[in-house]
């Protein structure tokens, strides 16, 4: 818990969000500017600064249980019409909360390419 993260208080339940999903490991919400008809966030409860700082544990099971969830809940709120995942990461990458998340967008049509 580093408690300056926004995303630390928010899955410590200090700052209140629209939580879709929860475990041990993993929470999801309703992002809070939702720049599609679907817009969550998928990210560990763990202090994670972004997807690299992950991908430098030993264990994959947090990474593989991220896009796991994201997936799903990609999948039940969009059907078969299809969605995105993003993970933005680092400054060029438009990385603004730096504690690893997924977007997961939809419902509506995605542009090729992004911004
Ligand atoms: P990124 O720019 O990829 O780091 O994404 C950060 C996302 O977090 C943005 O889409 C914000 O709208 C979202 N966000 C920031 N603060 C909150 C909050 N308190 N609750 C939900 N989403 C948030
Ligand atoms: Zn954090």
């Amino acid at each position: 818990m580093h408690s300056g993260c926004i995303f630390c208080r928010i899955a410590a339940g200090e700052i209140p969000s629209k939580v879709v999903f929860r475990d041990e490991d993993v929470i999801a919400i309703e992002d809070v500017n939702p720049q599609a008809p679907v817009h969550v966030l998928v990210m560990p409860v763990a202090h994670h600064p972004d997807i690299v700082d992950l991908s430098h544990c030993a264990d994959a099971t947090m990474m593989a249980k991220l896009f796991t969830i994201a997936s799903r809940l990609g999948h039940q709120r969009t059907s078969s019409a299809g969605f995105r995942m993003v993970v933005n990461t680092g400054p060029q990458g438009g990385q603004t909360v730096d504690h690893l998340h997924v977007h997961v967008l939809g419902g509506r049509p995605m542009k090729w390419p992004p911004g």
